[in-house]
């Protein structure tokens, strides 16, 4: 089915035309034109985004004229082997790391994860306690409590002041201390920054949920110090359902590290097939088993132009998306302003803010009846995510509208 944006109900300010004239002004519009977006609005680019127009055709380039006439041969010979670590390396143009320090081995945010974390306790043998937010993404949270369970630590999570808190008074018990840069639910942001140098004052490592950051927020890695990271594919880096995630070590771990998850492609020399395992002594070491090429070749595509536009733009553009969301919000009905889950401060928000609306999930089936699509979550927000590059000013106007009307008919 094809959805048409409804016929727009004349706006009684000219805010719509100041939408197009925004539009007109900023050459990052362009890229929408890119999308497949069927002419709807998506702003759930934090969950899953639309593919770019040319992506069936690049999936159709490596069927047809890799894997089909090679077969095999096509893992060395159009770069399928090294592809892990060449996306890895793009990754690393928006993440604010030098190269050789990023891997995409081709698994779950969840799996890596686990390596990551498993890793960083290692690097701290001796310390009892392993720290995580407690407004973590579930999944970060089961597989925290998993690890300690058989690294045989103690998992404490605390919430958001808390945990500066702990690491303040117990930092040298912690070996290990994750967190989100972006909270998943309200967007808000906890700095990379202070929160990396409070481990470090104690010794303890600093392990980072970059998955509601990437390609929206800059992140700057190197320049922070973080010592391990991981993110999702599938966010704002747009490589569809699935996407494989990606894990950060930074050069100064790659000889001391050890990885649990040990697969012949992380070893130091896969095509021997030795009986023991050897790692790689570069972020060859994060691999694992054969990756999803097919996956990895979408990502690789998605990246291109998030790469092209470099991170600070995207960020501008979203910060504007948003500010101007806001606005429109308040012309619509101050009172919506009062359901901001999220700060106020484009500061202190990622690149999606949560309104709080009785029977979230009746507001987004009505807004995608609209060709609008967010995502709730239970039971009462609403998240609007606003990807740099699909995302217009005029659909931000077009949502507000029709968000207005959906509260309206609920009520
Ligand atoms: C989306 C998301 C994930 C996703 O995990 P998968 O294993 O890739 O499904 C993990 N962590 C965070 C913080 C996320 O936002």
């Amino acid at each position: 089915m094809t959805i048409r944006p409804e016929s727009l109900t004349v706006p009684s300010t000219g805010i719509l035309d100041d939408a197009r004239r925004r539009d007109d002004l900023d050459p990052l519009t362009q890229y929408a034109r890119g999308f497949a977006t069927d002419g709807a609005t998506h702003l759930n680019g934090n969950s899953l985004g639309p593919p770019r127009e040319s992506l069936a055709g690049e999936l159709d380039r490596v069927v047809t004229a890799q894997w089909a006439p090679r077969q095999v041969q096509a893992w060395f010979r159009d770069g399928w082997l090294d592809l892990p670590r060449t996306v890895g390396d793009k990754l690393a143009l928006l993440l604010g790391a030098g190269p050789g320090q990023i891997m995409v081995a081709g698994e779950t945010t969840s799996t890596t994860l686990f390596n990551a974390l498993v890793a960083a306790c290692r690097l701290r043998p001796d310390r009892p306690v392993l720290l995580i937010e407690a407004e973590s993404f579930p999944t970060d949270l089961y597989i925290a409590s998993s690890v300690a369970r058989l690294l045989d630590r103690e998992l404490v999570a605390e919430s958001r002041t808390g945990f500066d808190a702990y690491l303040r008074e117990h930092g040298q018990q912690v070996a290990a201390a994750l967190a989100a840069p972006v909270d998943f639910r309200t967007g808000e942001r906890r700095e990379i920054r202070p929160t990396t140098a409070l481990c470090h004052a104690s010794g303890a490592l600093s392990v980072w949920d970059l998955s509601h950051a990437a390609g929206v927020l800059p992140v700057d890695l190197d320049a922070n110090a973080v010592d391990l990271a991981v993110g999702c594919g599938y966010k704002y880096l747009g490589g569809g359902p699935g996407a494989p995630a990606f894990l950060y070590l930074p050069v100064r771990f790659q000889s001391t590290v050890d990885f649990p998850l040990t697969g012949w492609h992380g070893h130091a020399r896969p095509f021997e097939m030795g009986p023991a395992f050897e790692p790689a002594t570069d972020i060859e070491q994060a691999r694992t088993g054969t990756p999803p090429l097919l996956s990895l070749a979408a990502l690789n595509h998605a990246l291109a132009p998030l790469v092209e536009v470099g991170i600070h733009a995207l960020h501008q553009r979203t910060r504007e998306l948003s500010e101007f969301f806001l606005e429109c919000l308040a012309e619509r009905d101050p009172e919506l302003l009062r359901c901001l889950a999220s700060p106020r401060e484009a500061d202190r928000r990622g690149g999606h803010l949560a309104l709080r609306v009785p029977d979230a999930d009746a507001v987004e089936r009505a807004l995608a009846d609209s060709g609008v699509h967010v995502d709730s979550r239970p039971p009462d927000l609403i998240r609007f995510a606003f990807a740099p590059l699909y995302v217009t000013h005029e659909q931000v106007w077009r949502a507000v509208d029709a968000l207005g009307r959906a509260l309206e008919g609920l009520r």
